[in-house]
């Protein structure tokens, strides 16, 4: 097999952690895989490193950033090259220029826009293990960009699609993908596959285990992603580690636990603004959103209420760090344009999200979702729904309660549930 095998930060901690990495990457090599390893910046780095540039100035030149950003993982590409060599395993580092990672020029969140796998193919092929930094690439103009934080997920499954790898192996801190997170509620459960389409909106609501742009990149090029633990003893068996973990699948076949619902995201970073009295006639919703984009503000959640007596209210939310602004925009110029009677807003709220695809063939999921939360005396200020999920927006101070009922409502503790 040709795989990649991806290791964060925690991952590639300390010395001691990186010889471990260097031993499990050895051990699938001695197995006669061809592997790519991308490891991460060691744990703490990235953010010593711009915390050196923050003490020198707090909105700093985005170019220099990457420029500093950029060396914490080519620290850990040598280091991991050494510990290889040291085993007897061939190997050698490269940077994500030297090896035509391709991006644009949007420093600190570039996007990668082409991979030349053949400096890494011809390495493999010649028993080598080519080691290439996460997270950052090259400009057409020779400028070092990085992919934003965590985009070492990123940067492993766009390597994966680049040489066409049977499997990116995303090594972790978690073993596996669980239906919530286990620090909210201890019943979560590992899942050993999980569909594509549901771990990008996991993802996308706030799930932190990948980087979304990581599962966008896995979607486009088709690529197996696995993520799996990098802190069992590096000498479990290979046959027992390529099936552990969880598995980001293309195919909804029989594997698939049949599960109506497949997991409970939360994000905690919302925030909703209001406002009050506007007029109810074409184009209010254009005048409110429009001034707020052109602010460089997204919207998440929108809701208008239906019109009494000639006016509505319309909220929408947006990321509780634009909490701010977004009030200003609303206070300063919209509500003076439309008429608006009120503005208010509250950043105390979160988002909890129930995914599934089987969301799609079956009725009645948001009914036992929202008596779940009644059952809690949880009040729902928001609801969005797509084909495979329902959010609702609730008191910040209930979210993991409203976690924890939900978890329990769609029996996710059991087994194929
Ligand atoms: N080292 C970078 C960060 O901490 C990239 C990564 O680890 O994925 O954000
Ligand atoms: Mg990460």
């Amino acid at each position: 097999m040709l795989v990649i095998h991806k290791y964060g930060g925690t991952s590639m901690g300390s010395i001691e952690r990186i010889k471990s990495v260097a031993k499990r990457v050895a051990k699938w090599h001695a197995a006669g895989h061809k592997v790519i390893v991308v490891p991460s910046a060691m744990s703490g780095e990235t953010n010593r490193l711009l915390g050196l540039a923050k003490e020198i100035s707090a909105d700093a030149d985005p170019r220099e950033l990457d420029q500093i950003a950029s060396t914490g993982e080519q620290v850990s590409v040598g280091l991991l090259a050494i510990a290889l060599q040291s085993l007897g395993v061939k190997s050698k580092s490269y940077t994500g220029w030297q090896t035509g990672i391709k991006t644009n020029n949007a420093f600190t969140k570039a996007r990668i826009e082409s991979i030349d796998g053949d400096k890494l193919l011809a390495d493999v092929n010649n028993g080598i293990v080519p080691i290439v930094t996460g997270f950052q690439g090259v400009d057409s103009e020779g400028n070092i960009t990085t992919l934003g934080r965590g985009g070492s997920d990123t940067q492993a499954v766009a390597v994966a699609a680049a040489v066409k790898a049977d499997e990116c192996l995303i090594y972790t801190d978690v073993d596996a993908i669980y239906t919530t997170d286990p620090r909210v509620e201890p019943d979560a459960r590992p899942l050993k596959v999980i569909s594509f389409e549901e771990m990008f909106e996991l993802a996308s609501l706030g799930s932190k285990v990948l980087q979304i742009r990581s599962v966008e990149f896995a979607g486009k090029y088709k690529v197996p992603v696995r993520v799996l633990s990098s802190f069992t003893e590096p000498d479990i068996a290979i046959a027992v580690e390529a099936k552990s973990g969880t598995l980001i699948t293309f195919e909804e076949d029989e594997q698939m636990e049949q599960a109506v619902v497949s997991g409970i995201a939360f994000n905690r970073d919302e925030a909703k603004v209001t406002l009050r009295g506007v007029p109810d006639s074409p184009g209010i919703a254009y005048k409110i959103v429009e001034p707020i984009a052109a602010a460089n503000v997204d919207i998440d959640m929108i809701v208008q209420n239906v019109g009494e007596k000639g006016t509505t209210d319309f909220s929408f939310t947006v990321h509780r760090n634009e909490f701010k602004k977004a009030m200003e925009v609303l206070e300063k110029q919209v509500k003076p344009a439309l008429g608006a009677k009120e503005v208010v807003g509250d950043d105390k709220v979160c988002k909890v999200s129930i995914v599934g695809i089987g969301m799609r063939s079956h009725v009645g999921i948001a009914a036992k979702m929202f008596k779940a939360l009644a059952d809690e005396n949880i009040n729902i200020q928001m609801i969005t729904t797509s084909e495979i999920k329902t959010s609702v927006l609730v008191d910040d101070k209930y979210m993991e309660l409203a976690v924890r009922a939900l978890h329990r409502a769609f029996e996710l503790d059991k087994v194929g549930a």
